[in-house]
């Protein structure tokens, strides 16, 4: 091995939380070292955010054009040439790849190809050289986690799908999260035929309750089969395909493609953690306190390596904030929970900010607890002659109604959260919200006008 270079800062891996942190402590002035054990960008450049956010736009269009035909244009859906939709996603990717390259440079960061392993507190071993630092920050993520059936070799994870080179005909996802939603979504919108094989009693379950029994409701009425409470035993192949086996016997398929999307797992494994006192949680979670500090003083870690809430901005902002802390004598920043707005991409889009309805009771009280909700028909598929209907459910606590949850399915809310989370954060009233001008004809207008 050659001798150590030294870093003011070691960041190990190039995902976002990885990527801000670099770029934050380098404009404060520190000597940075990127580990990069994949491609630049991470989970949400590469496999999630982004070029799953491309196929949503690709079946958007495809929706708009079956509400195009209904108004009574002279277009039909026809299928999507998917080889060459993935080849512009994967142009797109490849640009913002060029413009983290042209950054990285721009800030003078050292970028060091390969997985990074500790040796020790203070040193990192990548390939055959090793690298020392007064600080070093763990952000190497997550990756899917897999069904330990017999025959999952025969499905797929959500990297699988962003592999695909053309649309399967059938499709099953595994799984009842946001990427098994999103993802069905996407091929149903596309023509596929899609069932979702969901071990519990609902989708979504880590949203408010009636998010998912919406969805779900939504989501059968529009041809794609929801299958609850169905335990994958094993996955097998007959002539016509792969076919889902549940506990108990019975099976479906067959299906073309199998998805699994049953979760993720923190890539904390093969970090050589056992040369340090960073500890992990039983999931493999590297234990942090609110400051992104591990049990090692020095060491750091956030992002989806850390949990629990696995977004993107989230290790965006930890990353941002630790840096400022260790290099810019910020010692009062750090990420604050709560108030995380989120969208799930599904057909229709989900957006939920703060607690859920149950969460609520279980803190304050059923007493303490309003709950405020509307469905009506959007103009836009009503004209087409759909019926069905757009949710929003606002959640508020105590004498003064402070808004505490707001959850929305239907056609924009995906761009309508981002606002109201402000208010939200900044503890806006249910009077706050009552007071505000609504805007006419359109749907969050409705956010405004609960009863
Ligand atoms: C299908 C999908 C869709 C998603 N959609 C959204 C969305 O719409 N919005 C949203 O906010 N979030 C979304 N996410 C989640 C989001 O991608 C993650 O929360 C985010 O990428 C976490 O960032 P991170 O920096 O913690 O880790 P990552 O982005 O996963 O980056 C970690 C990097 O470290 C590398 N690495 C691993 N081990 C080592 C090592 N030993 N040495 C060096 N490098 C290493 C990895 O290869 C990776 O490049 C989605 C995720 C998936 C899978």
């Amino acid at each position: 091995m050659s001798s150590a270079q030294h870093f003011d800062l070691l960041v190990v891996g190039p995902g976002s939380g990885g990527l801000a942190s670099a770029f934050r402590a380098a404009k404060h002035g520190a000597k940075v070292g990127l580990i990069e054990g994949g491609a630049l960008g991470g989970t949400c450049v590469n496999v999630g955010c982004v070029p799953k956010k491309a196929m949503w736009y690709a079946a958007e269009v495809a929706e708009q054009l079956g509400l195009a035909q209904r108004y009574g244009f002279d277009v039909a859906p026809g299928p999507l040439d998917w080889s060459h939709f993935v080849s512009q996603r994967e142009a797109y990717i490849d640009r913002v790849h060029q413009s983290y390259h042209r950054r990285l440079a721009e800030a003078g960061i050292t970028r060091i190809a390969g997985r990074g392993k500790l040796l020790s507190p203070r040193t990192v071993a990548v390939c055959d050289d090793t690298y020392e630092a007064d600080h070093i920050i763990l952000a190497t993520g997550a990756r899917p986690t897999h069904l330990n059936v017999e025959g999952s070799e025969l499905a797929v994870d959500s990297d699988g799908f962003f592999a695909l080179t053309s649309q399967p005909r059938r499709v099953a996802l595994i799984g009842s999260g946001y990427i098994a939603v999103e993802l069905a979504g996407v091929f149903a919108a596309l023509g596929s035929e899609v069932t979702i094989v969901a071990r519990g009693g609902r989708l979504l379950s880590h949203f408010d309750r009636e998010l998912g029994m919406e969805l779900g409701e939504h989501l059968a009425g529009h041809g794609i089969g929801v299958l609850t409470g169905a335990r994958t035993e094993r996955l097998f192949r007959d002539d016509d395909g792969i076919c889902v086996q549940f506990e108990g016997g019975e099976h479906v398929g067959a299906f073309d493609c199998v998805i699994q999307a049953i979760g993720r797992q923190p890539n904390s494994d093969e970090l050589g953690l056992e040369h340090t006192a960073v500890k992990t949680d039983a999931t493999g979670m590297v234990i942090v306190d609110q400051w992104q500090n591990t049990g090692e003083a020095g060491i750091y870690a956030l992002g989806d390596l850390t949990g629990p809430v696995a977004l993107t901005p989230v290790a965006i902002v930890q990353g941002r904030k630790l840096a400022d802390r260790l290099f810019a004598g910020a010692t009062g920043a750090r990420f604050e929970p709560g108030c995380v707005p989120t969208v799930v991409f599904s057909h229709p889009p989900v957006a939920t900010v703060g607690v859920t309805e149950d969460e609520a009771v279980e803190a304050h009280g059923p007493e303490a607890v309003q709950t405020y909700r509307s469905r009506f028909k959007p103009m836009q598929w009503s004209l087409a002659g759909e019926d069905s209907q757009s949710f929003m459910k606002m959640i508020c606590v105590g004498a003064e109604q402070r808004v505490i949850g707001l959850h929305l399915l239907g056609p924009g809310v995906d761009e309508m959260m981002q606002g109201f989370a402000v208010a939200i954060k900044m503890g806006a009233t249910k009077a706050d919200f009552d007071a505000t001008v609504a805007i006419h004809p359109t749907s969050s207008e409705e956010i405004v006008l609960f009863g």
